[in-house]
């Protein structure tokens, strides 16, 4: 009985975990797009992807595009995009990383 009742309240504090880790992920993302400083905008985005991974959680589609994987910059301000033959191709100007998006 009281392994069962455990086991029911681990999974809340899972939820519970993943709705903060969430949040957190929000939270960190719009502080990124607020921001008027590269360097503060990369570290909240390589902490939120820090913890999308640790609590398996995929980022939203508009948000994984919005940053570079490889040094966080936000696109929006240091990048550059190009459409060529249905693919967005996406070139960090922070680091030269390229990335290719199918465009559909
Ligand atoms: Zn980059």
């Amino acid at each position: 009985m009281t392994g069962n009742r455990r086991k029911i309240r681990s999974v809340r504090d899972k939820e519970l975990a993943m709705r903060i880790a969430r949040d957190r992920i929000m939270g960190l993302y719009s502080l990124s797009c607020s921001t008027d400083r590269a360097d503060l905008a990369r570290r909240y985005l390589e902490i939120m992807q820090r913890i999308s991974e640790r609590m398996d959680i995929t980022l939203p589609r508009e948000i994984k595009r919005m940053y570079c994987k490889k040094c966080f910059s936000p696109h929006s301000r240091e990048s550059t995009i190009r459409l060529k033959n249905g693919i967005i191709i996406i070139e960090c100007r922070h680091c030269g990383a390229v990335r290719r998006i199918p465009y559909r």
